[in-house]
């Protein structure tokens, strides 16, 4: 009986036993909203990570993206490459390929 004064310090009411079970609603409550915030947190970091590298549009044919008429070349998931118009656009299969044909890293993607 004593251990749960605290909780009740103005009456000793006999029915201390209901704010007991009370209490431990309320626990039970907040366990669930822990884990539901420790399950949410990952889905919704994973949703972030899949909305900063949306899927590469059509590009099949290279690892890295250039334009034509620009000088740097990209990852195929850089923000510029859906800048590049389909008729500049070429694709390299390695770095040292883009920078034999005059491109550099962007400095963005940084490849
Ligand atoms: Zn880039």
């Amino acid at each position: 009986m004593q251990q749960k004064a605290t909780q009740f310090p103005c009456q000793k009411h006999p029915n201390q036993k209901t704010g007991g079970k009370e209490m431990k609603k309320l626990v039970v409550i907040l366990l669930m909203l822990v884990m539901l915030v420790t399950l949410a947190v990952p889905v919704m970091a994973k949703a972030k990570k899949d909305k900063a590298a949306p899927a590469p549009a059509p590009v099949a044919s290279g690892n890295y993206v250039a334009s034509k008429t620009a000088e740097p070349f990209h990852l195929p998931s850089c923000k510029w490459v859906q800048k590049i118009s389909k008729d500049n656009i070429v694709y390299y299969k390695t770095k040292e390929d883009a920078i034999k044909d005059g491109h550099r890293p962007c400095k963005v993607c940084k490849p």
